[in-house]
């Protein structure tokens, strides 16, 4: 008996979808920190921008106090302006759209393919206006979208991309790997995601003058020796406001924490694929859900496993399961409700008949547990309980809701 119908859940504590793996060294990492002469933008912060720029194989990498930031800064420096359109796809964290949304942009959400869950680019030449500056592909769940098509067509129309990486630190495309496939490339650090700062976040780029604006933007749009004052006479305290930026500066603490962090994600990567192969293999065989398309599992480094609700074969809607899984003691999650669904969207005019796959999606989804720490059993807790759920309602029809 399922436990919402008052058996005994698969476990007495919760398992939920995704926590920060901390090791002893991380730890030890933060401590040293601590007693450092720096806790903010001194050498670990520099660290662990070199770190990241080589581990993605790019040249240049500015780190943020958040993954949000990191996006608002590839924003400004991609040059989005007031009424400027940004194409993105409306299953992502809000922060993709509202990124453009600070720059006093427009987000143009452009529908998903429902094999993949991906931005499909069959689409997204039929958003282009004369007005699109830029395209923020969101490398959901880790898969990373179509670059080949994205950068051709961005490049034919003389569109910035951004990739928005915060799933998808340490996957790969065709061998290539997430950070030099874009123009600009985004990760995120939060907790949740496979390696984490506390907050925090990065952008890579190849671009020179990307990253100069990247780093203007982090500290209030403010430099001490602007480029073309190299060689003048002026006094060593000068420095200048040349554009309005934030304080989006990371702490050399949490960089510390990204430097440890970052030395561990073979391993993150690598539980990661175990457990995605070992949810593949038992999911494949049950009828009533549906498996996302995936590229090649060893070119994927998944933050997250989804799973659809099979409308053909089960009966009972995403929430009935979604509540059973609960009672079981699994934590699911929802990634994510459409961003032009949000009642502050809503009000600015968005509508959801743009996007019929991401209508779809967002009734059938549910996100299952996934992270690095997680042990065999709790893999297996997991299994068992999306088993017991989805077998139990297909031979229940009626559900209780
Ligand atoms: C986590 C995340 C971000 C950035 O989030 P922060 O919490 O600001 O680091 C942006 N986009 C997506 C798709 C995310 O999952």
């Amino acid at each position: 008996m399922i436990a919402q119908e008052g058996g005994k859940p698969v476990r007495s504590t919760r398992l939920s979808y995704g926590r920060q793996t901390i090791d002893d060294a991380d730890i030890q990492a933060v401590v040293d920190c601590l007693k450092s002469d720096y806790l903010t933008t001194g050498p670990a912060v520099e660290g662990f921008e070199s770190d990241l720029a080589q581990y993605t194989g790019t040249k240049y990498a500015v780190v943020f106090n958040s993954g949000t930031a990191a996006l608002h800064a590839a924003c400004f420096a991609a040059g989005v302006k007031v009424d400027d359109e940004v194409i993105t796809t409306p299953i992502t964290f809000a922060a993709s759209a509202n990124a453009v949304l600070y720059c006093g942009g427009k987000p143009v959400f452009c529908d998903i393919d429902l094999a993949t869950y991906l931005i499909d680019p069959a689409f997204l030449s039929h958003k282009i206006t004369p007005k699109t500056k830029a395209i923020i592909p969101v490398d959901f769940m880790g898969e990373v979208a179509d670059m080949d098509s994205i950068m051709t067509l961005a490049k034919e129309q003389g569109l910035v991309v951004i990739e928005d990486a915060s799933h998808s630190i340490g996957s790969s495309f065709k061998g290539r790997k997430v950070g030099c496939l874009a123009d600009m490339t985004v990760f995120s650090f939060h907790p949740v995601k496979t390696i984490t700062t506390g907050e925090g976040g990065a952008v890579v780029t190849d671009n020179r003058v990307f990253f100069e604006k990247l780093k203007l933007f982090r500290t209030h749009g403010i430099t001490r020796l602007p480029d073309y004052l190299h060689n003048s006479a002026l006094p060593s305290w000068y420095y200048e406001q040349q554009a309005l930026g934030f304080n989006y500066r990371m702490t050399d603490i949490q960089a510390a924490l990204g430097r440890s962090q970052l030395k561990k994600i073979e391993g993150f990567i690598k539980r990661r694929q175990a457990i995605v192969g070992a949810y593949n293999s038992a999911f494949s065989e049950l009828a009533g859900v549906i498996l996302p398309k995936t590229a090649d599992i060893m070119e994927t480094c998944r933050h997250l496993y989804v799973l659809r609700i099979d409308e053909g074969v089960l009966k009972v809607d995403r929430d009935t399961i979604f509540k059973a899984l609960e009672a079981e003691n699994i934590g699911v999650n929802l990634h994510y409700i459409p961003v032009y669904r949000h009642p502050y969207y809503q009000s600015l005019g968005y509508s959801e008949s743009e996007c019929p796959s991401a209508e779809i999606y967002y009734r059938t989804a549910f996100t299952i547990p996934l992270f690095s720490g997680m042990s065999d059993s709790d893999v297996k807790d997991v299994i068992d309980g999306v088993f017991k759920v989805i077998e139990y309602y297909r031979e229940n029809q009626n559900g209780t809701v």
